[in-house]
């Protein structure tokens, strides 16, 4: 057991700190308030090196691992979790999913290009009428030629505006359920391939989520991802990497809303002294503070056991479910302790608590999360 992190990744940490602090924090209110998605520091955090930092150096990336990632999302999303989930869809969904079932020709073509983020990846699973059961995907692709025709609707993607290359699964062979259902790559500029409606949110406002609409949608046969017909299964070995992210932001959001609230509660005095001398704020803080720790943990256990290559479903998911849940419970407790300055905008704590509200629901609920993980138990 060894729990002190290598000086390269603490390097990795002060970068990623340092950029939020400098680049993010100070536009974060004029964002959230203008529904704003800072395209530019997208390309600044790909100047870091930060946007293929999964993808090895052959594929224009910097070949490290999920501990790397895990602690660039976190200290992101410490400061901004709209940057966090942006990064997060970016590199473990569209990148990952082409990076780990593409050919090698849709490696050249699509991760490069992703790793070094001069195009930004979306990845598109979930529908209006198929949430937590993905499998039930409506949007169809038949095969035409030389070519795939996609039509149908996909919801909330992140990216689904300015996303540059889209991994979206589709129907093609819909007696074979869940593996009837295929992965393609879709280019933006393709006829019949556009964004829907932008989604007006609670929170991580500046992340940009949109319909996107397939309709007679033509692309190359070669643009299909993976084996017909594996794309929902390869989608959830995708999600095993993404919901370690998603914890990582969570982990940020709550690092960020227990930093605000430990120094609120040594300023704000109150019957003569801080806040913080009261035993009832200082329980907060250390159940925040022991909740958050226990969050790191999972997490970076998930994030350590995918860099060793070992399946990591139930850890990812449980990583996901009690990093967003203890995120949630500490983003209140800084609203509480900020009391009546909790819930006006010219403190960043009324932020933390719309914004990770998310962590609970994206890439699978908490009750999806508590389905895999009992479905991981009480398998033979
Ligand atoms: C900001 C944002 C960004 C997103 N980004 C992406 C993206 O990039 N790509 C993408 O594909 N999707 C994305 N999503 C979609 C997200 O993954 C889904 O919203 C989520 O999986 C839940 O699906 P749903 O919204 O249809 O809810 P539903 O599935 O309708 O669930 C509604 C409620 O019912 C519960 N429920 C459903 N089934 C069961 C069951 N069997 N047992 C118990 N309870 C159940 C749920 O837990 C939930 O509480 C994003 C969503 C948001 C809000």
């Amino acid at each position: 057991m060894d729990f002190s992190y290598s000086n390269e990744l603490l390097e990795i940490k002060r970068n990623a700190r340092e950029f939020a602090e400098k680049e993010i924090r100070p536009h974060v209110l004029e964002w959230d308030e203008g529904q704003i998605f800072p395209r530019e520091v997208l390309a600044q955090l790909a100047g870091l090196g930060f946007l293929g930092i999964l993808v090895p150096a052959e594929y224009g990336g910097a070949g490290l691992g999920y501990l790397e990632y895990v602690t660039i999302v976190e200290e992101l999303s410490r400061v901004d979790g709209s940057i966090g989930i942006s990064v997060a869809a970016h590199i473990s969904l569209c990148t990952g999913h082409i990076f780990t079932f593409g050919t090698e020709e849709q490696r050249r073509r699509f991760v490069v290009p992703l790793a070094k983020g001069e195009k930004l990846g979306a990845w598109s699973l979930t529908e209006p009428e198929a949430g937590s059961d993905a499998g039930g995907t409506q949007t169809t692709a038949r095969r035409d030629g030389d070519s795939w025709i996609l039509n149908g609707q996909k919801t909330f993607t992140t990216h689904g505006t300015y996303g540059d290359i889209c991994v979206a699964m589709a129907v093609t062979d819909k007696p074979a359920g869940h593996h009837g259902i295929s992965a393609f790559i879709v280019e933006k500029g393709t006829p019949g391939f556009y964004a829907g409606k932008k989604e007006n949110k609670l929170g991580l406002r500046a992340s940009d989520t949109s319909t996107v609409v397939f309709d007679d949608c033509r692309i190359p046969k070669d643009n299909l991802l993976g084996e017909a017909g594996h794309g929902f299964i390869d989608a959830l070995t995708v999600l095993d990497g993404g919901r370690i992210s998603i914890a990582a932001l969570a982990l940020g959001m709550g690092q960020g809303a227990f930093e605000a609230a430990l120094k609120y509660s040594k300023q704000r005095k109150q019957f003569g002294r801080a806040i913080a001398d009261f035993q009832a704020i200082q329980f907060k803080l250390a159940d925040m503070a022991t909740e958050i720790d226990a969050a790191r943990l999972l997490t970076h256990r998930a994030a350590w056991m995918q860099d060793q290559g070992m399946k990591t479903t139930a850890q990812s998911s449980m990583a996901k479910l009690y990093a967003g849940e203890a995120a949630v419970r500490a983003a209140n407790e800084c609203v509480q302790i900020h009391g009546g300055y909790g819930y006006i905008k010219e403190y960043p704590a009324e932020k933390y608590y719309r914004d990770v509200k998310l962590c609970t629901i994206g890439e699978g609920t908490s009750e999806i999360q508590r389905m895999v993980i009992a479905r991981e138990l009480l398998k033979d």
